[in-house]
């Protein structure tokens, strides 16, 4: 299985079938079929089919991904929840190049994402309000900083999101089966 190569039905980037599969992994799992997503669009699926990192990116773009402690907060994501996807496996720029490449399939709206495609695009393109009352903030809550380093952080530029995000996390933590860690 390992040697053979087939192309992303996203983007269409070469990637490998890999056999090596952790049974544990909540996310990112590697495709047992020789098809799928290679791992650049398979983060990108899990981004917009999790609440709020979604409405957060319809509303900022794309390019706030490109910012180490974003992508330090992803990684962060992917180990407690047993990602078999390395983060050196990840190309952030071609993430955010492909950006409006469509995907196969839809978001579905579920317990941890209330959000539907729609939505989201009508966010991204602002007929629809992101969380609370977007538009330009003024006085700047960040004092003109462009990073965002903490859940506080993240609550002065959006009430709430910074939480609802540690929430979202906690709730990924909690849902590892009992016996992780043991083995
Ligand atoms: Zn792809």
């Amino acid at each position: 299985m390992s040697d053979v190569t087939v192309h992303c039905q996203r983007c269409e980037a070469r990637c490998k079938v890999d056999d090596l599969r952790n049974p544990d992994a909540k996310m990112l799992r590697r495709s047992k079929e020789s098809w799928g997503l290679c791992i650049n669009c398979a983060v990108h699926d899990w981004l917009r089919n999790t609440y709020p990192p979604n409405i957060l990116l319809a509303q900022s773009g794309p390019k706030i991904l490109l910012y180490p402690h974003i992508q330090q907060q992803f990684t962060d994501i992917m180990r407690v929840a047993c990602a078999d996807a390395r983060p050196a496996e990840i190309n952030w720029n071609i993430i955010v190049e492909n950006w409006e490449l469509p995907f196969p399939q839809k978001i579905k709206p579920s317990a941890s994402n209330p959000c539907s495609q729609l939505e989201l695009d009508e966010i991204a393109s602002g007929k629809r309000p992101g969380l609370g009352c977007l538009g330009p903030v003024t006085p700047d809550p960040l004092g003109g900083k462009t990073t965002i380093t903490s859940f506080e952080e993240l609550n002065l530029l959006e009430p709430g999101m910074g939480d609802e995000l540690k929430r979202t996390l906690d709730r990924t933590k909690n849902t590892r089966s009992p016996d992780d860690g043991q083995k």
